[in-house]
């Protein structure tokens, strides 16, 4: 679905990954995980065509969408992508903010627009803005929004990071939930180990941007 190979990748000269080889499968959960500085951002970024890599190729259903001399722009990659801080359009409504991502407009967008809500359990907040809602709403809206166009991987920078800690292990339950159901495939970033464990059906552990270990949540030695 989505392959990493050998990707290398520097801002101005500065390494900030090297060497990264790995896949998202169908249907798959992958985190990244490691401190903050080890290149988890970067890699998402990667991904969603917003940096370049100076080395290796990334490949979106067995096509290649990245390499030194070849990127495919965000919008033609089918790539859904939620942002740490949700980046809700705070003058559009719920709706208007999941109908904004979707090409088609009309009775389909609406329709498929309310068919995420439902899947994201906030179809009832439909016509309320953003201000209005709580953290875990605004990220239920970010998810929608992110699901609507239906993409075959979407990305997920900290998804939790803006929620406190009670409603973190509510929502993560929920948005795994929507995530099987839906069949999208997902590389999410995190540095909470637990949160890692919970979500995924492969880890993959960075240090200073190169792999430390990849594996299934059982078979990985986590350090305290
Ligand atoms: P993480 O998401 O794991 O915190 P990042 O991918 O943001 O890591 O950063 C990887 C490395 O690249 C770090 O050394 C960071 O300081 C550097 N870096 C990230 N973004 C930029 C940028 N826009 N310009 C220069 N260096 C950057
Ligand atoms: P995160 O924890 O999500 O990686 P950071 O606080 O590391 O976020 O970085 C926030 C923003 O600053 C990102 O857009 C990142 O690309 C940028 N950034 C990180 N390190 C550097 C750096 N050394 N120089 C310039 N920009 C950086």
């Amino acid at each position: 679905m989505l392959d990493f190979r050998n990707v290398g990748h520097a801002y101005n000269g500065t390494p900030s990954v090297s060497d990264v080889s790995f896949t998202v499968d169908e249907g798959e959960v992958v985190s990244l995980l490691g401190p903050s500085g080890c290149g988890k951002t970067t890699l998402l970024r990667l991904a969603a065509g917003l940096e370049t890599p100076s080395k290796g190729q990334i490949l979106l259903q067995n096509q290649i969408v990245s390499s030194p001399d070849h990127s495919l722009p965000p919008e033609k990659r089918g790539i859904g992508f939620m942002f740490q801080d949700y980046a809700l359009f705070p003058h559009l409504s719920v709706i208007q903010n999941v109908l904004f991502g979707l090409k088609t407009r009309g009775s389909a967008a609406i329709a498929r627009a309310m068919d995420t809500l439902a899947q994201t359990g906030i179809e009832d907040l439909a016509d309320v803005y953003p201000h209005e809602l709580s953290g875990g709403q605004q990220q239920r809206v970010a998810l929608a929004r992110a699901l609507a166009p239906n993409p075959k991987v979407i990305l997920l920078d900290e998804p939790y990071a803006g929620l406190d800690s009670r409603l973190r292990e509510r929502i993560r339950d929920q948005m795994l939930h929507v995530l099987k159901a839906a069949g999208t495939a997902a590389l999410m970033v995190t540095h909470d180990a637990e949160e890692a464990m919970f979500m995924s059906d492969r880890i993959v552990v960075l240090r200073e941007g190169e792999i430390e270990q990849a594996g299934r949540p059982v078979n990985l030695y986590c350090q305290p």
